[in-house]
């Protein structure tokens, strides 16, 4: 049978990486403008950029990440102010911006009248998930660009998130326009979600902030998204941050064959162990996190032994991503991941 020829489809992209300079970011600016998606360093992981104002460039998003269309999009702005023309802020909401912005922490408000995010970023919801980053790249990224920018973190649904430019390129070769490589996340973690709906604000996802650093200020607990519906926390079911391995949590020793993920170096000097933090720093642990878990899933072992991490500050985010690499998967069930 005779092949019809396919053209490709429109500017989707190489395999082009630049290093976040002046050079990289007005690039990045210029593809952005034209409706082009672009993976970018930020503190937390590496994101995955498009106009947040632009119903294609969103889909793109979307596309590129085989993300289910239901799981809203976090929507990067430079400033508090530029965040206020978007979502509008409850008193307590508005308190928590101003003391941990910029930083890992992303707000679920109500859109304001005015808000230029388009629905698609939104997922049709009547809210909106902002956040201010801290890292310099990130923040002259959205400037350069002069709009708001919606970014996932830029790895395929469901997949380990990236913390370097080549995490990334692995993972999404060929179906973005660029990365800008601004060297490793130094957090590690995704941002800790929080959202001010009716009732009390709910903890929707543990992250880069611990929930006893937001609590202490608030002077009251947060309520937890478990037991809600995907109605309030549309990302946070099921299996995610998935290596290829099999994860088998909790271990206190290294059966043979197995890769480990230590912590405290409870499995001793042993081939194939990475240790997250010898000295069991927590926040040393969430940096190595996502990073480990790409080199010991690269050895091809068929499962990774993780040592037990305490749950208290930012363990309480680095036990929930494990919780969810280690959890059953169904290939080609795409839902709830991001
Ligand atoms: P990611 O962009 O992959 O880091 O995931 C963003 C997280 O924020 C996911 O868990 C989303 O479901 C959540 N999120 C984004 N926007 C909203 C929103 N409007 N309401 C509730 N959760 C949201
Ligand atoms: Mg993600």
């Amino acid at each position: 049978m005779k092949r019809e020829f396919v053209a490709p489809g429109p500017a989707l992209a190489t395999q082009k990486t630049m290093d976040a300079d002046a050079a990289g970011i007005a690039e990045a600016a210029r593809v952005i403008g034209a409706g082009g998606i672009v993976a970018f360093p930020t503190e937390t992981v590496y994101g995955l950029a498009g106009d947040a104002t632009s119903d294609a460039a969103v889909a793109r998003i979307y596309a590129a990440k085989a993300r289910p269309e239901f799981n809203p999009l976090i929507t990067h702005v430079a400033s508090l102010d530029a965040a206020r023309e978007q979502g509008v802020f409850p008193a307590e909401a508005l308190h928590l911006a101003k003391l941990f912005w910029p930083g890992p922490l992303t707000l679920v408000v109500p859109p304001a009248p005015g808000a230029t995010v388009c629905a698609a970023a939104r997922a049709g919801r009547q809210t909106i998930a902002l956040r201010v980053p801290i890292h310099p790249v990130a923040l002259a990224l959205i400037s350069a660009a002069g709009r708001p920018l919606a970014a996932p973190s830029a790895n395929r649904s469901g997949q380990v998130s990236p913390v370097t430019a080549a995490h990334v390129a692995q993972d999404l070769s060929g179906a973005i326009d660029l990365i800008l490589d601004g060297g490793r996340c130094s957090v590690g973690l995704e941002s800790t979600v929080i959202a001010y709906l009716e009732g009390p604000p709910l903890l929707l996802r543990p992250g880069g902030i611990a929930r006893a650093d937001i609590e202490a200020v608030l002077g009251h607990a947060l309520a937890d998204s478990a037991g809600t519906t995907t109605l309030h926390s549309p990302g946070m079911l099921h299996s995610h941050y998935a290596p290829r391995a099999k994860l088998r949590l909790d271990a206190t020793e290294l059966a043979e064959g197995e890769a480990g993920l230590d912590f405290g170096g409870i499995f001793g000097a042993r081939k194939n162990v990475l240790d997250l933090s010898a000295r069991r720093d927590l926040a040393e642990a969430a940096a190595n996190l996502f990073s480990f878990l790409h080199d010991l899933d690269a050895l091809g072992l068929p499962c990774i032994a993780v040592a037990p991490i305490p749950r208290d500050g930012l363990g309480e985010a680095i036990n929930d991503r494990l919780t969810r690499a280690a959890a059953p998967r169904e290939r080609g069930d795409a839902g709830f991941k991001s």
